[in-house]
């Protein structure tokens, strides 16, 4: 089952007492050293990690000496390369981790119902707030597998399960979804992860639209690590500081909001925080759109690791 943000909440204050700057992190989120370097809470304060975690999963230390690392590898790639400008159609495959006894079974219409969720809200149709930014960015489901395999359904053998099952090349979204305790797990597209072929997101199975995560199950979890799998940061990442998440449009946050806190505003520097921001950790209802950077730097990453 979903943990509940309570359940989550106890396993993070617990996970937190045991994670120091610097070392891995949870075994359960912690994903291959090479690509992930840890899990760790450099940026993220420990209350508002504690209160506003359930999509934290995927957050793992990029420091700013990182950023500029993957800055200068990213425009050697571009170099003399055009960032297309075109809409570009994903193939997206649904992996369904079950339990032997089929727990996380996630029907036909439910992933049907999810690849709707991603095509509206990368074309700035949000069920809940249309008017957003169209990133040009569309997704088509290219298949749907099942796998009867408890270890697998709670996210074990990560690397196995997404090495055997994975499929397409680069730019090909791979969703698995699994029963584990956090929303989503991302790779980025600039990671090696895509070689070793485990390139993709782990999704918590019910928080597809109509699922059980109270507060999560719009299915835009989903929109959120694809937002990372193309390279995305959280919007509040390196906080208050620099080089943020590099993109310009969205004002700098100090941490993670939870629920859709209206007038929140946690730095000094110009503007609210992107509450409404699918890079945040709001709740689904909350979320809104992308902005026109974030649009830009998605296709530039498109063009530099994933066309
Ligand atoms: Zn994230």
């Amino acid at each position: 089952m979903f943990q509940t943000p309570t359940r989550l909440l106890t396993g993070l204050v617990a996970a937190l007492a045991v994670i120091a700057p610097g070392t891995p992190g949870h075994p359960a989120v912690r994903p291959p050293a090479a690509t992930h370097p840890c899990f760790q809470p450099a940026d993220v304060g420990a209350a508002a990690r504690g209160a506003t975690n359930p999509r934290s999963g995927d957050h793992r230390t990029i420091t700013p000496a990182m950023q500029r690392r993957i800055d200068a590898r990213t425009a050697r790639i571009l170099a003399g390369r055009r960032v297309g400008t075109a809409t570009v159609t994903i193939p997206v495959y649904v992996h369904v981790m079950t339990s032997k006894t089929g727990a996380g079974n996630v029907s036909a219409a439910r992933i049907a119902r999810q690849v709707t969720v991603l095509n509206q809200t990368y074309s700035g149709k949000d069920a809940d707030h249309p008017g957003g930014v169209d990133t040009g960015f569309r997704f088509r489901l290219a298949g749907a597998d099942r796998h009867a395999n408890t270890t697998w359904h709670t996210d074990g053998d990560s690397e196995t399960y997404r090495a055997q099952t994975r499929k397409g090349g680069r730019g090909a979204l791979n969703i698995w979804l699994v029963d584990f305790g956090y929303l989503g797990i991302a790779t980025f597209p600039w990671d090696d992860a895509g070689a070793a072929g485990i390139d993709g997101i782990r999704v918590q199975y019910s928080s597809l639209p109509g699922g059980s995560a109270t507060h999560y199950d719009e299915g835009k979890t989903v929109t959120h690590e694809t937002g990372h799998w193309l390279g995305l940061f959280h919007t509040f990442q390196d906080g208050c500081g620099s080089p943020g998440d590099e993109v310009a449009d969205t004002p700098a946050q100090a941490s993670p909001s939870t629920g859709c806190p209206t007038g929140r505003d946690s730095c000094t520097a110009p503007g609210l925080d992107p509450i409404h921001n699918y890079m945040d950790y709001s709740y689904d209802a909350c979320y809104q759109s992308f902005t026109v950077d974030q649009v830009a730097r998605m296709k530039k990453m498109w063009a530099a690791y994933r066309a």
